[in-house]
């Protein structure tokens, strides 16, 4: 640290993203990629814009916003797209949350949110998943405070159906509920029809997992128009221009390939059940996901262990050194091809472990 760097990120301890190695070519079901390369139409989209880089990206994104609004049924201006979700979520606690207004969140959930907390000197508080591991929805009724859910939750996969989204969204009225479906194609289902009905309530998605667009930088916040005017406040005071014009021309291509969309997460889903009962057959605790992932642990073997030994072996997966959890691997779903490399993996490390 310089003797320059403020005091008030001092103690800040910055998001730890998952590995992108390159020193071996690995099977990566590490970071909740899509196996899926981009159709030709998003390529070409993105390398027509190239040829234009010396001009500035529309501010407004206007063009993506609009078919992002019809594709998700609601009106531009309760649509903002962002350099990924994830900086729909950090402009949605810079702008909802603050000493005042504190938010809170479950135990175990995507690793973002208490760095964003701290980031933005927002005190927060984590609620315990239930030993099973799913979210309470009756700990978030009623208790008055902004609210960030992963809905399906991260790392365990699980999905809280619509009905308790809504009476949590519905029993805070004074409060901001942003719900992150990051992962909702696979399987959630989605509470953007909400917004017509709450107007404390903020949905974010992105780009990254089910249109193939990880590298792109591409999500959006969905709310009610004053909480997207809010949110817009804060992106013209820090990036008016946060997403390029090869993103945005990629995204749009993205939106009109439907039918590519609703195979490739149809694929992953097959190839997810598949990998599930694989697991389960080699002894695993699997949990029910609604993602593009697994949460599974072994009692032959412990996360860590498992970790370490399938990255030798030229898989990577993902563990979390962290209470409860150490004991599982979260396994993103790849092709029916990389799937069954990892289960040889597996199932050679669970012998070598006798
Ligand atoms: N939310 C959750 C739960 C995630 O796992 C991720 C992916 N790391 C994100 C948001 C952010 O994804 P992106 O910024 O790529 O849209």
């Amino acid at each position: 640290m310089s003797k320059f760097f403020s005091a008030k990120y001092a103690a800040l301890t910055p998001y730890v993203p998952g590995e992108q190695p390159k020193d071996a070519q690995y099977i990566k079901l590490n970071t909740n990629e899509s196996p899926f390369a981009p159709p030709a139409s998003v390529v070409e989209a993105a390398k027509t814009e190239a040829g234009k880089l010396h001009l500035y990206s529309d501010p407004e994104s206007a063009a993506l916003t609009e078919k992002a609004a019809e594709v998700w049924g609601v009106k531009r201006s309760q649509v903002l797209m962002t350099n990924g979700s994830d900086e729909a979520l950090n402009f949605a606690f810079m702008a909802f949350c603050d000493e005042k207004h504190p938010i809170v969140f479950p135990d175990i959930t995507y690793g973002f949110y208490p760095v964003f907390a701290e980031l933005n000197g927002i005190p927060y508080e984590k609620i315990p998943l239930k030993k099973d591991f799913s979210v309470d929805y009756q700990d978030y009724v009623g208790i008055g405070k902004n609210i960030v859910i992963a809905n399906p939750n991260a790392p365990t996969g699980l999905a809280l159906p619509l009905w308790q989204i809504e009476e949590i969204v519905k029993s805070n009225p004074n409060n901001v509920v942003i719900i992150d479906e990051a992962y909702v194609d696979f399987g959630g289902e989605s509470c953007v029809p909400l917004i017509e009905k709450y107007d404390n309530l903020l949905v974010t998605q992105t780009f990254s997992k089910s249109r193939s667009l990880a590298g792109g930088r591409l999500g959006l916040a969905i709310g009610c128009e004053k909480l997207i005017a809010d949110l817009n406040t804060l992106k013209y005071s820090t990036n008016p221009y946060n997403v390029n014009r090869m993103t945005a021309a990629a995204g749009f291509a993205a939106l009109c390939e439907r039918e590519w969309f609703e195979k490739n997460c149809a694929a992953i889903q097959e190839v997810r059940a598949y990998t599930a009962e694989s697991l389960a057959n080699l002894g695993f605790t699997v949990l029910d996901s609604k993602t593009n992932f697994l949460f599974a642990k072994s009692d032959k073997i412990g996360g860590k262990a498992l970790y370490e030994k399938l990255k030798a072996k030229g898989v990577l997966v993902r563990q979390f050194n962290a209470p409860r959890i150490a004991d599982f691997v979260r396994i993103t779903i790849g092709t029916r091809a990389q799937m069954d490399v990892f289960l040889a993996k597996t199932a050679e490390i669970l012998e070598e472990e006798k």
